[in-house]
């Protein structure tokens, strides 16, 4: 792993930077790159420009490890009012949580409430969940409580991470119970114990993932395929082997984030690709900022020059 990269992901966790470092006029410009505004209707603006352009989206309310229970009540409440607005604006945008945004690290009952609640809504106003996928330690869990929710609520997925070497077990066990896949290569800082060190193993790891879900058995239980990526080659490699296989286009999706290869979002849905845009937004953006730094350490570059008016 880069030094950049290390250094980076290391900063997401610094209370000291966080409470300081997000209130700087030049880090709160370069922010805006990656998301559209701090609120929910912020969030529509964007979704609605996207989805005018042939673009669908996901949507998710920044904010991870909440320790306070009335906090976690609020977020549960904020997702609620979401799937509802969105389920009336007619929108084509799903919800995405963290688990530890819906109290995991205070107790794991109450998490599982809320999501559970969450799904409940999303599955009557005919939307799907996803569960974002946090730190190896919280893999466990997480798996547990999807596939507990898969078991009342068939418009359910998880994400999952190419770098850690458990992904295929997994993979292949959640396609059988027909929850979606999100996967990616993974945004957190992983001991070599558990996770690929070089970077041309996680992405050799991602496509050997991504050729098994694609293939019919894998999907024969209804699970989605979905390729959380703007890693141009691999969607490439990706198509032309769904297209030498017979998979069709409408079979699989690619899911990426607003503000990242924007041009290779519109090329790829106007080319016939399923494509969704994960669209981030709200006040706790600095641990999720960072690693959109850490993914490509020429960002920080991007963010310096924000310190010229
Ligand atoms: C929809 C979606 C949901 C995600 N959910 C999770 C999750 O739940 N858990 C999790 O651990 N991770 C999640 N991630 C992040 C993911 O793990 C990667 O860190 C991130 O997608 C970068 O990897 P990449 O596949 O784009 O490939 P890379 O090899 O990192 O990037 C490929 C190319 O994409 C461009 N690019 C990538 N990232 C950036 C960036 N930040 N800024 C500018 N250009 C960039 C660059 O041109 C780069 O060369 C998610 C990603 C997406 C797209």
């Amino acid at each position: 792993m880069s030094v950049a990269r290390n250094l980076l992901l290391k900063a997401s966790d610094s209370k000291w930077l966080r409470e300081n470092g997000t209130k700087a006029p030049f880090v709160r410009r370069a922010v805006s790159r990656f998301m559209p505004g701090e609120s929910f209707d912020d969030m529509v603006v964007a979704a609605r420009a996207m989805a005018a352009d042939g673009v669908t989206a996901v949507f998710t309310r920044l904010g991870e490890n909440v320790k306070d229970l009335a906090e976690a009540d609020g977020v549960a409440r904020h997702y609620l009012y979401g799937i509802d607005r969105i389920h009336k604006l007619n929108l084509a945008c799903e919800p995405s949580i963290k688990l530890t945004q819906l109290g995991l690290d205070i107790d794991r009952e109450l998490a599982y409430g809320h999501l559970r609640d969450l799904a409940a809504q999303a599955h009557a106003a005919g939307n799907y969940l996803w569960v974002d996928m946090e730190q190896s330690p919280y893999v466990d869990v997480t798996l547990d409580l999807t596939r507990r929710l898969r078991a009342e609520f068939p418009r359910v997925g998880v994400c999952l991470q190419a770098y850690l070497y458990r992904t295929r077990e997994d993979l292949v066990e959640l396609m059988a119970r027909g929850i979606g896949i999100r996967l990616v290569k993974g945004a957190y800082n992983e001991p070599a114990e558990v996770a690929f060190p070089k970077k041309s193993d996680v992405d050799a790891n991602y496509f050997a993932l991504a050729q098994l879900m694609l293939d019919a058995g894998s999907r024969a239980a209804g699970a989605r395929p979905v390729f959380g990526t703007h890693d141009m080659t691999l969607i490439d490699s990706i198509r032309r082997h769904a297209a030498t296989t017979g998979v069709k286009p409408a079979e699989f999706e690619f899911h990426m984030l607003y503000g990242i290869q924007k041009a290779a979002q519109l090329r790829l849905a106007h080319d016939g690709a399923s494509v969704r845009v994960l669209i981030a937004y709200g006040a706790y953006w600095f641990p999720w900022y960072m690693r959109r730094l850490a993914e490509r350490p020429a960002n920080v570059g991007f963010a310096l020059r924000q310190i010229l008016p």
